[in-house]
């Protein structure tokens, strides 16, 4: 089968199985079919699609395309997502960066000096890409970025590795666990803050992303409540942490933020118009 023949096949398999648009099945037949070419370019593949795959391509095209229909991420079946201008390496132990999470990175490095040296903490750091997107954009900062989970700090380890991250350091960290003693100019954290029960997890992407970076206790706010607590012990005077949190939670955080006496409170929209980040500046200044 020729290339645009196969292209189409599998568009209106992936419409048929996921219920996706129009649009993002052709994109994403094409990202797989990209793939399994050894990761040729769009421009490649129309300029080639009378072309024909040779049965071993055909074959992992077919396997790729089943894993796909079955709902695995299109992410985990290429090990790469892009974030804020670069791409990352992803595994199932890390949450796929996604677009709403830029809003946090712009409205922290709204808070960060190019011009001067500061001091960045990114809590559950994942993949790494919100630390390293702001390592990149701020080289006079230095970024330190924890996590909970050894296999995430090996992706991100990797993605910095990868994409020439030379101020950012990364350790092992429940939260605040294994922070004796830092504090920073500005605290940023996408942490899991979906309620247990949310139907949304058992959905497309979340089903097979960690569910401990997901789902966060009964009102999804289980973590979001032990980093506000912690937070402030570890800001410098002035300092400012940024929340990512559900669309459904900016008041709560809001509220969280402003009975426990933290300064500015505002929330940063994300390209839809939601109020996806709260901040505020630290409340023991
Ligand atoms: N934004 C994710 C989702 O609901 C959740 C990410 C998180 O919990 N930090 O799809």
């Amino acid at each position: 089968m020729r290339l645009q023949a196969l292209l189409t096949q599998a568009r209106h398999q992936l419409i048929e199985s996921l219920h996706l648009a129009e649009r993002e099945a052709a994109i994403e037949a094409q990202m797989l079919l990209r793939h399994t070419l050894g990761g040729v370019s769009r421009a490649w593949l129309i300029s080639h699609d009378e072309q024909a795959l040779t049965p071993v391509q055909a074959e992992s095209f077919q396997a790729l395309l089943s894993r796909r229909l079955r709902g695995e991420p299109v992410a985990y079946l290429l090990g790469q997502q892009e974030f804020y201008g670069m791409v990352y390496s992803v595994t199932p132990e890390v949450l796929i960066p996604r677009p709403d999470t830029e809003t946090l990175v712009e409205a922290a490095l709204a808070h960060i000096p190019a011009d001067k040296p500061s001091r960045v903490l990114d809590l559950g750091t994942g993949s790494g890409a919100i630390a390293i997107a702001i390592a990149a954009h701020r080289p006079r900062a230095l970024v330190t970025a924890v996590d909970r989970s050894h296999e995430a700090l090996k992706v991100a380890a990797e993605n910095a590795a990868k994409l020439g991250t030379n101020n950012l350091k990364l350790f092992q960290s429940d939260w605040f666990s294994g922070l004796s003693g830092d504090r920073f100019d500005v605290i940023v954290s996408n942490p899991p803050y979906v309620a247990e029960g949310d139907p949304h997890l058992q959905q497309g992407d979340l089903r097979f992303e960690p569910q401990t970076a997901l789902a966060s206790g009964p009102d999804g706010l289980n973590d979001i409540r032990i980093i506000l607590e912690n937070a402030p012990a570890y800001l410098l005077p002035g300092g400012w942490l940024l929340l990512e949190h559900g669309y459904d939670q900016p008041a709560k955080v809001a509220s969280m933020m402003l009975n426990a006496g933290w300064k500015q409170v505002s929330h940063a929209t994300d390209l839809a118009g939601i109020e996806r980040v709260t901040l505020g500046k630290n409340p023991r200044d």
